[in-house]
């Protein structure tokens, strides 16, 4: 008899997407005439940008010679790219960090989930309230206890320092869903706690390349003494457009130390090293090649351009639903913008009226947690056109 792992049992079923798309499959049968207009899913639409394309097509040839042939790669990622990722996103923002703290990976969604592997089960783990769904139910798959850490207009979208100690905490900034930031000031106040109490944050980063406001950290060690406490995680997914051809990469420094119940003290990146190397083998040659163009002048300038437009967008709903009396957050840093429902109006009572009377898709604050009730999520991701098209309908409703 093979027994289960009865903490899948713990988890809630997820209904926020597929209800999500049930609706809107209903409305579109219902209304065939209707253009709906998706600002829900925070996936992005703009194509890879030509210098990943060459790196790609050149990769490719290569690949195809005897002498340019790939087999697998070094399961920690391509020297050629560790080497860009540290020069680029770090040493330029006075950071060190060695190649063999880097780990390329397929995604910033599979990191934050294996990441847990390497945590023993009776870890107290904090998250935010609302919260990046990954973070909470990888940790209820594998048993562990969690701590809400609430996240709304009240507390301006800082979580505060938890009262009981707790041993792993989650932090995501620019933060899904909310597009709220942490200045140096909060994050520092975190890495403080952390060192107090040998806990370990898990630094999501997977919207760095958003951030334009100055004193907003991009990386966690730019805190001092980040590298004895943080483990980072970033994605090449919404800074360049790989949602689908899949880079990202985790730093796990080698100043970072967990500990075992005797109280001996052993090295994270040797641990995530291990695991690393027994149950993955690499992402493809060709897709990291792409990651490494995204580090050339070209490169950097054909997705910073892809990510103005995005802006551009955030800025078209912040402003429009502001003039409109809406009260908004986020869009300034970040490619959603968090608004706070009109009336006090539920989450989906607002989800059912936009699709209905003005056929625009959003995503219910309440599918991030309970403290996203009466809030509602938008994604900049949308054409410059559909953006500005669904602002104008929704500000025409609530006239
Ligand atoms: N982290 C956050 C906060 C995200 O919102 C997402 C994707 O939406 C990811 C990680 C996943 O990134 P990746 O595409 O690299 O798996």
């Amino acid at each position: 008899m093979s027994l289960i792992n009865e903490n899948f049992l713990e988890l809630e079923d997820s209904y926020l997407f597929s209800t999500i798309a049930k609706k809107v499959s209903t409305f579109t049968s219902k209304n065939p005439d209707k253009k709906v207009i998706k600002l829900g899913i925070g996936d992005v639409t703009r194509p890879i940008v030509p210098a990943c394309l060459e790196a790609m097509h050149k990769a490719v040839d290569e690949v195809g010679t005897e002498q340019g042939f790939k087999g697998y790669g070094p399961e920690q990622g391509y020297q050629f790219l560790r080497k860009a990722i540290i020069e680029n996103d770090y040493n330029t923002r006075n950071i060190e960090i060695s190649e063999d703290e880097i780990f390329i990976s397929d995604g910033a969604k599979c990191d934050c989930g294996n990441i847990v592997d390497i945590f023993g089960k009776d870890n107290k783990v904090a998250i935010t309230n609302p919260v990046y769904p990954v973070y909470l139910d990888t940790n209820v798959m594998s048993g562990r206890n969690l701590t809400y850490l609430p996240v709304t207009a009240e507390n301006n979208f800082i979580p505060q320092l938890p009262k009981e100690k707790v041993d792993m905490i989650y932090l995501c900034f620019p933060n899904n869903p909310t597009g709220t930031v942490l200045n140096r000031e909060e994050l520092t106040k975190w890495v403080k706690y952390a060192k107090e109490n040998k806990s370990i944050i898990f630094y999501d980063a997977a919207y760095e390349a958003f951030i334009k406001e100055k004193d907003i950290p991009h990386s966690i060690y730019e805190i001092e003494g980040a590298k004895e406490v943080a483990i980072e995680f970033k994605s090449f997914s919404k800074t360049a457009g790989f949602t689908g051809l899949r880079c990202a990469y985790v730093i796990v420094p080698k100043d970072l130390k967990g500990y075992t119940k005797n109280g001996e003290q052993v090295s994270l990146n040797k641990l995530w090293n291990r695991r690393t190397c027994t149950k993955f083998n690499g992402v493809s040659y060709i897709v990291q090649r792409a990651a490494e163009a995204t580090y050339t002048e070209e490169g950097k300038r054909q997705i910073r351009e892809n990510i103005e437009y995005y802006m551009e967008n955030a800025k078209t709903i912040k402003e429009g639903l502001e003039k409109a009396g809406f009260v908004c957050y986020g869009g300034v840093n970040s490619p959603y913008v968090w608004l706070k429902t009109p009336n006090g109006m539920k989450s989906w009572d607002f989800f059912d009226k936009l699709l209905n009377d003005i056929a625009v898709v959003g995503t219910p604050g309440v599918g991030f947690g309970d403290c996203g009730e009466g809030y509602f999520r938008l994604t900049a991701f949308g054409t410059k056109e559909a953006t500005s098209e669904a602002v104008e309908r929704i500000v025409k409703l609530f006239k």
